[in-house]
This record gives structure tokens, C-alpha cells and sequence, in this order.
């Protein structure tokens, strides 16, 4: 089997070849390593093979992970990349640098309030439902623009950009993508500061090549480095 290390080596080339097919310029893509399901041991030998952003999807797992020994002092930046309920905002807020499965207005109100109380500033991106597959979490995208006023004006957290899971197959994932960007554009015409609404989490181990070619800024890959869940 390949060893940790050179599945990330192998990722960062797809990454590379895939922002100059596109025109882009490979340090707007940052790669999210998603370890969830996965023991601390493997998140240590990705850290050890330069990899220092990694996402997480369950709170539990993800509590119990930052502060595994092994990891709890190195310098790694979490995503919390799951769903989130209101009532797990409070146990993960002071210990992820982002948020990335934010889909109410009733869970970015939380976050605020949870913000305030810990003395924070937050990072999150809205969740959005772009395939409108009734299993997937997710605004629905004709819902964001009307949202975004109220989203813009909750203190402490700040929207910085939009995440999405799209469909497996691939001429829809594709259109998804596209449509993502399109939604975050129209945001960034109404944003008290578009500078700050720039990230676009989209792609996956099977998908993130065509996700960087219509835009994305951050993939998140998880068995393409891991191995099978
Ligand atoms: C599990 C997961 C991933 C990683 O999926 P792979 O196909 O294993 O790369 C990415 N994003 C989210 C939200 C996930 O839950």
C-alpha cells in the first residue's frame, strides 16, 4: 500500500497540473486532509509529510483527536467539516480555525453567541445544498442571497465563503460546482467586505480536479490520502 507521504505528494502534483490547466496559481488551493474515522497515528505521519490542515466531521471523534497526545501540540489548523447542531457549537468553537458546515441562520446565530462568549472572532462558510438532494445538508442556494444580510451583520463570526458537497456524477458535480461560484460572486456584490468572502470548499477525493478548474480555494480529500473508510 502507498504510504501517507506520497499520497500527499501525489495530491499536491493532481493540485499543481490542475491549477496551471486552469490558469490558477496553485497556492490559491489549499488542501484539507480529512482524517475523520481515522486514529491519531495516521494524522501524525500526514503532519509529519508537511500536511498541517486536516478536517473533521464528528464532534466527538474530533474532540477526542485535537487532544490526543500525540497531537495536541503541534501547530495543526482543524476544519470542522460535519454538520453542525447548535447545541455541539460550544464544545468545538475555541479549537477549529474553521467552520465549514454552517446551513441556518439559527446555527450562525449559536456560533455568534458562542463567539461573544468565548472572546473570539470565527471563521465559518455557508453549507449549500447545490444538487438539492433531499439527504444532503445544505441552504438551499435560491435562500443565501436573502440570508446573507442578516449573516453579514452577526458579530463576532465572519461568512468567508460558501462549501458544498456535489453529486457523484460528473457533468452535474460540475455544474454544481460552477453554480457555487456563481452564488459566491453574487455574495461578494452585497458583502460589507467582499475581500473577506473569498473561499470556495468544494472537491473531493473523486471530484477536486474539475472543483479547482471552476474555482475552488480549499479541497477536501480524505481516502485519496487515508485509504478506504
Ligand atoms: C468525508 C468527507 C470528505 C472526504 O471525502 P473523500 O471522498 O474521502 O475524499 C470531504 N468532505 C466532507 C464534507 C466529508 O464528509
Amino acid at each position: 500500500m502507498a504510504s501517507i507521504a506520497s499520497n500527499i505528494e501525489a495530491i499536491r502534483e493532481q493540485i499543481t497540473s490542475a491549477c496551471l490547466s486552469a490558469g490558477r496559481d496553485p497556492a490559491e488551493v489549499r488542501l484539507i486532509a480529512v482524517s475523520k474515522t481515522k486514529p491519531a497515528t495516521l494524522v501524525k505521519e500526514a503532519f509529519d509529510a508537511g500536511q498541517i490542515e486536516f478536517g473533521e466531521s464528528y464532534v466527538q471523534e474530533f474532540l477526542d483527536k485535537c487532544q490526543d497526545p500525540l497531537l495536541e501540540n503541534l501547530p495543526l489548523e482543524w476544519h470542522f467539516i460535519g454538520h453542525l447542531q447548535s447545541n455541539k457549537v460550544r464544545s468545538i468553537i475555541d479549537k477549529v480555525s474553521l467552520v465549514h458546515g454552517i446551513d441556518k441562520l439559527s446555527t450562525a446565530e449559536e456560533l455568534s453567541k458562542r463567539a461573544i462568549q468565548h472572546n473570539l472572532q470565527v471563521d465559518y462558510l455557508l453549507e449549500v445544498n447545490t444538487s438539492g438532494e433531499a439527504s444532503k445538508y445544505g441552504m438551499h442556494p435560491d435562500e443565501v442571497v436573502a440570508a446573507a444580510e442578516s449573516l453579514f451583520s452577526m458579530p463576532n463570526i465572519t461568512l468567508r465563503g460558501l462549501m458544498t458537497i456535489a453529486s457523484p456524477e460528473r457533468a452535474e458535480a460540475q455544474e454544481e460546482f460552477r453554480n457555487l461560484r456563481l452564488l459566491l460572486e453574487s455574495l461578494q456584490e452585497i458583502a460589507p467586505d467582499p475581500s473577506k468572502l473569498t473561499e470556495l470548499s468544494m472537491g473531493m477525493s473523486g471530484d477536486f480536479e474539475d472543483a479547482i478548474h471552476e474555482g475552488a480555494t480549499m479541497i477536501r480529500i480524505g481516502s485519496a490520502i487515508f485509504g478506504w473508510r
